[in-house]
């Protein structure tokens, strides 16, 4: 079993708090991701986890051990960061060995835990060389075999694919994923990229200034996001201010934006008379039938290959929308259509 909770965690630097206030439950074998952008304390929260830090306040739970004071090599998680954290004059083989060794686990034991991880990760042809002599790829899969010959119940993830090239990533992703699901690990990711997050993980914990803002899965972070920092920081939402006009028994709520009138349908009661409210660029409806029918000119166009994107002047804003429909010119007028459902509401103005 290796599940996590933490309560009330808080680390101050300086009376400066990094991470304030921050509580949740990892279930064993689920793969988090912690994002956020720079500052927010991602890589704080994980090293309270991973025992570098002690934090100023709150616990930490490991397996259901309390661990909030237990040093890092008593804890049953192991760090993998980006591959230059490996030893450049040790062999791949000497640096999947260096923490077994360390732990004076018995030759016969450290060999055959050395075969599963080798085998895993394709790593057989390169054990006699020395880092400097792999790529950059290959480097990043010794990285990850020295953690997991540890045989953790927790695996921490610090950025560990932001040397590697884009293709790259998106094969070593992969290759994390299918091993941590193979191994049982529970992993926290951290990562300022929000693609490798959706792509990547069960569930997406958005931080800002220290907090979870929201903690959900992708496609729930995606579709309902819950603050206009969540809908803009996952895939550029056009989020705008609104007044509520009426709220039916249905969930069906009148708005007034600077786009013009908008009827959206939420399950949530709007949270004040002025809030802010998002859709998806991809929403907009060219064939425009329904009841938020929208036009605006065509102010800036970018071919992107599977859609274009377009910039648009409407009513009395600005917006973006996605689409497959060939032939828009910049300075045209189109037309298109939101489904109420797709407009989501999010917090109040201040
Ligand atoms: P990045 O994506 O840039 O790595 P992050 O989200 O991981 O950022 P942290 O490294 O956790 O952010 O830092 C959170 C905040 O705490 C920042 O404002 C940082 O300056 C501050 N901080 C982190 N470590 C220390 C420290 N040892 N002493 C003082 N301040 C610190």
């Amino acid at each position: 079993m290796g599940g996590i909770s933490a309560h009330d965690l808080r680390m101050e630097f300086d009376g400066f708090a990094a991470v304030a206030d921050v509580g949740f439950e990892v279930a064993t074998g689920e793969f988090i991701t912690l994002l956020g952008p720079s500052g927010c304390g991602k890589t704080t929260l994980l090293r309270m986890i991973s025992g570098f830090l002690a934090p100023t306040a709150g616990t930490i739970h490991l397996a259901g051990e309390d661990v909030t004071r237990t040093p890092p090599e008593k804890r049953d998680t192991a760090l993998c960061f980006q591959s230059y954290a490996l030893f450049p004059h040790l062999t791949v083989r000497e640096n999947l060995e260096f923490g077994l060794r360390q732990k004076r686990v018995p030759p016969a034991d450290r060999e055959t835990r050395l075969e599963a991880v080798v085998g895993a990760l394709d790593l057989s042809p390169h054990l006699a060389k020395l880092p400097n002599q792999l790529s950059g790829g290959q480097q990043q899969r010794v990285a990850l075999g020295r953690a997991l010959v540890m045989r953790p119940s927790v695996i921490l993830f610090d950025e560990p694919l932001s040397n590697l090239d884009a293709r790259l990533r998106d094969q070593v992703r992969i290759e994390i994923r299918r091993i941590q699901r193979d191994f049982g690990l529970t992993a926290i990711y951290v990562t300022h990229d929000q693609a490798e997050a959706l792509a990547m993980s069960d569930r997406v914990f958005v931080m800002k200034g220290g907090r979870i803002e929201q903690s959900d899965t992708p496609e729930r972070l995606y579709g309902r996001p819950r603050t206009s920092f969540v809908a803009d920081f996952i895939g550029n939402a056009n989020v705008l201010e609104a007044e509520v006009r009426t709220v039916d028994g249905n969930g069906l709520v009148q708005l007034d934006t600077a786009l013009g009138p908008l009827l959206a349908a939420s399950t949530i009661p709007p949270q004040g008379s002025r809030i802010r409210v998002c859709w998806r660029p991809e929403d907009a409806d060219l064939a425009a039938t329904g009841p938020n029918l929208l036009s605006g000119r065509v102010t800036h166009r970018a071919f992107q290959g599977h859609f274009t994107d377009l910039h648009l002047e409407t009513g009395a804003t600005g917006c973006r929308i996605q689409t497959k429909q060939p032939g828009i010119q910049e300075g045209d007028t189109i037309t298109f259509s939101l489904k109420p459902e797709q407009i989501v509401l999010l917090e109040a103005v201040a």
